[in-house]
């Protein structure tokens, strides 16, 4: 495989060029914000913002909580309606392998 931007040879399974820093190849896919099927308690949202900011899920949980106090209930819960429209759920759990087929075909 060569590099774009330099031309120089680089490793079949490289994602950047070690003479000039280039990413090379495909990309790494971007986290996806979903709600968590694994670790819902209500409909998952929580533990789907924990997921993509790498957080515990329990001070999601805390944090939210508060924060919905703190607005007086109504947005809170509002807040907490729209992001169980708009996050969709993770999908139903799938063996490794079919999930990176799909993803690649
Ligand atoms: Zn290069």
């Amino acid at each position: 495989m060569y590099c774009s931007a330099c031309g120089k040879t680089i490793t079949e399974d490289g994602r950047f060029c070690s003479y000039c820093g280039n990413v090379v190849g495909i990309p790494p896919t971007p986290k996806k914000l979903m709600r968590s099927r694994a670790d819902r308690k209500i409909v998952g949202v929580c533990a789907g913002l924990a997921q993509y900011f790498d957080l515990d899920v329990s001070l999601v949980r805390i944090l939210c909580f508060f924060l919905t106090l703190a607005s007086g209930v109504c947005p809170g819960v509002v807040t907490y309606l729209l992001a169980w429209i708009i996050i969709p759920s993770e999908p139903e759990l799938k063996p490794v392998v079919a999930v990176q087929q799909a993803v690649t075909s």
